[in-house]
């Protein structure tokens, strides 16, 4: 298995610390907000890399944090009247809905950073003791950034060309910082803004040292993957790596992995432009599925683009996927129980072909836009290949290699059937109807009931048990 790896730009093959296990940390959203659009791509490309893991026999330890603490937050909490933990647990509860609408698996572990304070303060005492970080008057704490000689090497940013960049940019509040360049780890409290004790001073901590604790705490000092959108490599990630192996004197992460940016209408998704989407706006007018579908029809790292026309498009061939499984139903449905012939063993093992195109493009960094490709491949075979009198045996293989790929992706195929009491009731009438003008020869009017139901997309078949139907 081939992973890109951002530190040293190269495709690298996928050996894990401990054989058949992951361990891996993707950096999860700062709840004060639904969602967009953008916050739930890499919650989708990661947890397709991380269900391909788990296909392949790997036990995932997944872990992903909500930033609960942090000036937006507080700012919406004074904003309405509320305190801060009342946002972030609203929009934690928010965010997991709409998780479980994208059909993205719960973490293995979620931490909150307010729940982790006592190891954040432990991590900043052992940088000060270790000589990479610095107490100032006010009590605040900043990382070194100089006392770490490999400081850049994520980003491959250059020291002096980042000093050159800082000159005179005065941060306020960080006055008394001994280098433009060093962070934040910890700060004093402001009027009305939530704080902890330390022994520096009652404050909070800085945005970057939770995930190096949380990191630490659930995965260990050195973990396989860290991964986040692309805007996280400099400084979020730079920073982690910073804290991380100054503090355990290790090796923080084995390969970074970053998913490029989602534009909207071929631009850059920002509030100044007014083009947030909302995960809850787009699942009003879609299923889910289709937005997960069309998250996964680019490869992660290259842009991708979110438009009216590509979410049909996402739409029409998601529901390509979901008709083929139906009809596999309906024919399982009524399938003899049978052996297997001989032809149904060969066709079963062609389609099992797909299985392998399908796993050389996950192989291959995670390509989920050829692994597509190889789902749509089985697609087609299974449509082709369901002849009248097929085995029941044969029709659940074909329906099994179908449910396996689209598992991986994270794609539900399977739907309820989604007619209601009265509707079963009046198709089943309209079912009667067009049976007695059949008897009666009055094809023109049978085939007018057939075409009605057919615009309200209830397909029909006729078959040896009687007529069966269901929806498109
Ligand atoms: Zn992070």
């Amino acid at each position: 298995m081939q992973i890109f790896n951002t530190e040293t730009r190269r495709l690298e093959e996928f050996v894990p610390i401990t054989p058949g296990e992951v361990r891996m940390y993707v950096c999860g959203p700062t709840v004060y907000n639904l969602i967009h659009i953008g916050n739930a791509r890499p919650m989708i490309v990661f947890d397709t890399v991380r269900r391909y893991f788990e296909y392949k026999g790997y036990k995932v330890n997944y872990v992903s944090n909500f930033t609960d603490v942090d000036d937006k937050i507080i700012k919406k909490a004074n904003e309405e009247g509320v305190s801060c933990s009342e946002i972030s647990e609203r929009y934690i509860r928010e965010c997991k809905k709409d998780m479980a609408d994208l059909n993205v698996k719960p973490a293995t572990t979620h931490p909150q950073a307010t729940k982790e304070i006592p190891g954040m303060i432990e991590m900043i005492q052992e940088l000060i003791d270790r000589g990479f970080a610095y107490v100032v008057d006010d009590g605040t704490v900043y990382f070194s950034v100089k006392k770490d000689p490999d400081y850049g090497k994520l980003s491959h940013k250059n020291l002096d060309d980042l000093q050159f960049n800082m000159r005179g940019i005065a941060v306020s509040g960080e006055d008394q910082k001994r280098d433009p360049l060093d962070f934040v780890l910890w700060k004093p409290k402001k009027e009305g803004e939530p704080y902890w004790d330390s022994p520096w001073c009652k404050g909070r901590p800085g945005w970057h040292i939770e995930c190096s604790v949380m990191s630490r705490k659930y995965l260990g000092d050195t973990i396989d993957i860290h991964a986040g959108g692309e805007d996280l490599v400099f400084p979020h990630h730079e920073n982690e790596i910073a804290q991380s192996e100054c503090a355990n004197g290790k090796p923080f992460v084995h390969y970074w992995m970053h998913n490029a940016f989602l534009n909207i209408d071929n631009h850059k998704m920002s509030k100044s432009l007014g083009n947030f989407k909302t995960v809850r706006e787009i699942d009003a007018k879609y299923d889910p599925q289709v937005l997960r579908f069309l998250m996964l029809s680019a490869h992660y790292r290259s842009p991708l683009n979110f438009s009216a026309d590509l979410m049909e498009s996402a739409k029409a061939s998601y529901e390509r996927m979901v008709t083929c499984a139906q009809n596999l139903d309906f024919r399982i449905g009524n399938a003899e129980a049978k052996e297997l012939s001989a032809d149904e063993k060969e066709l079963l093992q062609k389609a099992d072909g797909s299985r392998a195109a399908f796993e050389k493009a996950m192989d291959d960094d995670f390509n989920t836009a050829d692994a597509l490709a190889a789902v749509f491949d089985l697609v087609r075979f299974i449509n082709s290949n369901m002849p009248e009198g097929s085995s029941r045996a044969y029709l659940e293989g074909l329906k099994k290699e179908l449910v396996t790929l689209t598992d991986v992706l994270g794609l539900i195929v399977e739907r309820a059937p989604q007619a209601d009491e009265d509707e079963t009731a009046w198709i089943q009438e309209k079912i009667d109807e067009r049976q007695a003008a059949r008897k009666s020869r009055d094809f023109a009017k049978a085939d007018s009931i057939r075409d009605e139901l057919k615009d309200k997309g209830i397909i029909l078949e006729d078959t040896k048990e009687g007529v069966k139907w269901h929806k498109a």
